[in-house]
């Protein structure tokens, strides 16, 4: 047996005859407050047997029971020891040995402690196991406290620990379980792997990002190249071919531009460089300002707010709930058909808590895409012709997060949808 199973087999022994003398004294201090009380109890019976002897047996003897008769004890040993009763002239009435009484009277009541003293050895065996079982899991927490404090780091450890660690490469290849071969080090272990399983998830994902983005973006550029050869080699003399080509290349500009924007919005998001400057906003005002800008923004839908939300505010960055409330619409307006109607809203939901709403009537998000709407560059086959990154509601919901709200989305294809921002 190794030294260190050894010692940990010790510390539990000694963990156990720790917790036998917390039971034992917590038994003990159980029982004695069960015995006084039992004394206490009994003393009383004997009393109260006394009093019902004395009064049943002048009853009988004298017929009745009177204030003014003087009861007192007589006696002149042990076993010779009288209940006297005298009239108001000291005459004694009745004379009557109590010796018996007294003996029937103590015995009852050292029966009775008998019994309690009983019970009392029985309820120990059947407490013992309760008290052990509540106790369990403080002295398994003070077993392991024990243990952690005794594990000796030795200079092997750390080498094992440096070693393994300088083998690691993050978000390369498959994850292979870092092993440090050492069963005192198993905690470690599991918390290193779980923190490289997200480290190497974040690694993933920053680089799909980094890939997504630079793929979109050599589109508009290739775009905006072949044009500008296309210019360069007809665009001279044919008119036609060059309005053609300077629209084109307005157009991809103006969509790298936006994406461009997106982008570093969101680096400077993940970076923690854009700050929240929160102050008091009063949403119905705000909807209300959003509304009348859609409908100069754009002709081609009808829109409506609905009313209520009245006096409602909540601490926002307005800036930044407004561009949250704007990818909503503008998503809206995206997939909804020429003519059809949007409306917002705001107020309070069943909870009491406030929100705020578009909802549309246009193609709708199928059920299964629902989850991935979110994602950065996430969109949906159906729209994939149309303009777009897939990056609006990804900013939306950074937003939103940093508003510690969250969004509900009721969606039916060929329908409409309908998203809501709770907070
Ligand atoms: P952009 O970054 O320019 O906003 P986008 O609109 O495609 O591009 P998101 O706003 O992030 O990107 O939306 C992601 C996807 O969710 C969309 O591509 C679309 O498939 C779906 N979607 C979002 N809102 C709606 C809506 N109101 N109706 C139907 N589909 C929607
Ligand atoms: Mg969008």
């Amino acid at each position: 047996m190794s030294s260190e199973k050894k010692k940990s087999g010790k510390t539990r022994r000694i963990s156990d005859r720790r917790m036998s003398s917390i039971t034992r004294r917590l038994h003990w201090y159980w029982i004695r407050r069960k015995l006084a009380r039992s004394v206490w109890a009994d003393l009383l019976i004997a009393i109260l047997l006394s009093a019902g002897w004395c009064v049943t047996w002048e009853y009988s003897k004298l017929g009745s029971l009177s204030a003014d008769r003087s009861r007192y004890l007589e006696g002149t040993a042990p076993d010779q020891i009288f209940y006297m009763i005298a009239d108001e002239s000291g005459k004694v009435l009745l004379r009557e040995s109590i010796v018996m009484p007294l003996r029937i009277i103590l015995g009852i009541a050292a029966g009775l402690l008998a019994l309690q003293l009983l019970g009392m050895i029985f309820s120990y065996f059947r407490e013992d196991r309760k008290i052990r079982k509540i106790m369990a899991p403080i002295n398994e927490m003070a077993l392991k406290a024990d243990e952690l404090s005794r594990l000796s780091f030795s200079e092997d450890k750390y080498q094992m620990i440096e070693q393994a660690l300088t083998h690691i490469q993050p978000g390369q290849g498959e994850a292979v379980p870092l092993s440090f071969g050492d069963s005192d080090l198993t905690g470690v272990e599991a918390a290193m792997n779980n923190l490289l399983l997200r480290m190497r998830d974040t690694y993933r994902q920053q680089a799909r990002f980094v890939n997504d983005a630079s793929h979109e973006l050599r589109t508009p550029i290739a775009v905006i190249q072949g044009y500008a050869n296309m210019l360069d080699r007809w665009g001279k003399s044919d008119e036609k071919i060059l309005e053609e080509g300077i629209t084109a290349i307005r157009s991809e500009s103006e969509h790298m531009n936006h994406l461009v924007e997106q982008l570093l919005f969101l680096a400077r998001g993940d970076s923690g460089k854009t700050q929240l400057s929160l102050e008091e906003v009063n949403i119905r005002e705000m909807m209300t300002e959003i509304y009348e800008e859609s409908f100069m923004i754009d002709e081609n839908h009808r829109y409506r707010l609905k009313d209520g939300g009245d006096g409602i505010t909540m601490q926002a960055d307005p800036a930044l709930l407004k561009q949250a409330v704007r990818i909503l619409i503008d998503n809206a307006a995206k997939y909804t058909k020429e003519g059809d109607e949007i409306i917002l809203s705001c107020g309070r939901n069943e909870k009491g808590a406030p929100y705020l709403q578009v909802q549309d009537q246009g193609i709708g998000i199928a059920e299964s895409e629902v989850p991935h709407i979110f994602e950065r560059f996430f969109r949906s086959d159906e729209v994939r012709s149309s303009a777009g990154t897939g990056l609006g509601l990804s900013i939306a919901k950074w937003i939103i997060d940093k508003h510690k709200g969250t969004f509900e989305i009721l969606s039916r294809q060929d329908l409409g949808t309908r998203i809501r921002i709770v907070f």
